[in-house]
């Protein structure tokens, strides 16, 4: 089968969406691309993620032509496929309608630097402009929102996260769902104080020194 390994991923992780709170029902979908091959694997559209099989992942190429797999790619394959055209660092894609990051982007505010971990995504979590869902103008202004960044809200909709593999990316949905939940209780109790831009720079030198973009949050708890 083409791209067994990446099919195989994107059912796992998938199914660890749901398991980690980060969506409900079939929302959201993920992708991994295999660069050698120009080739991503990407969820198929509306099935139960318990009930995907490695064959229902849909396999498209890098120009979006449809190489393999019955079923219809996720709606949303323009907003995966615009990150592995442009961007050379990031080969998976996780995106989420998880609560507390759509709370935010219903209120089209970023996430700012309100926790250290947010340098895993960069100085801060910008919110894109709305668009409607499964249409090119949402996947260049997501794009265009998360430019030097690893991860980026989507106005009225939800969270967009990449990364070097699939791990890394799934791990920074992860933990940008946690800091918004953080930050928009804490507002909801008072102003949270906003860690400086040295502070984040420095957070960020660090987190890539010694983990590169491959942290995990095994990692971050050593
Ligand atoms: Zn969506």
């Amino acid at each position: 089968m083409i791209l067994q390994k990446e099919r195989e991923d994107v059912v796992r992780y998938c199914q660890k969406l749901i398991e980690a709170g980060l969506t409900k029902g079939t929302g959201g979908n993920i992708s991994i691309y295999n660069r050698e091959q120009r080739l991503m694997a990407i969820s198929p559209s509306g099935i139960d993620y318990f009930e995907t099989e490695p064959e229902d992942v849909v396999v498209i190429d890098i120009d979006g032509k449809h190489v393999d797999g019955k079923r219809k790619p996720s709606s949303e394959h323009e907003l995966h496929r615009i990150f592995y055209v442009k961007r050379d660092d990031i080969d998976a894609v996780v995106h989420t309608h998880s609560v507390y990051s759509t709370v935010l982007a219903t209120l089209e505010e970023g996430l700012p630097a309100s926790s250290y971990l947010i340098a895993l995504a960069g100085l801060d979590v910008r919110c894109a402009d709305y668009a409607t869902f499964g249409t090119m103008e949402l996947a260049q202004l997501t794009f265009k929102a998360m430019v030097d960044r690893y991860a980026v809200l989507m106005a009225n909709h939800g969270l967009l996260a990449g990364g070097k593999d699939i791990l890394n990316a799934f791990n920074i949905a992860e933990e940008i769902e946690h800091c918004a939940e953080v930050y928009v209780k804490a507002r909801s109790i008072g102003t949270p104080v906003i860690l400086s831009e040295e502070e984040m720079t420095k957070m960020i030198s660090i987190f890539n020194k010694s983990y590169g973009q491959k942290m995990t949050k095994a990692d971050l708890d050593k």
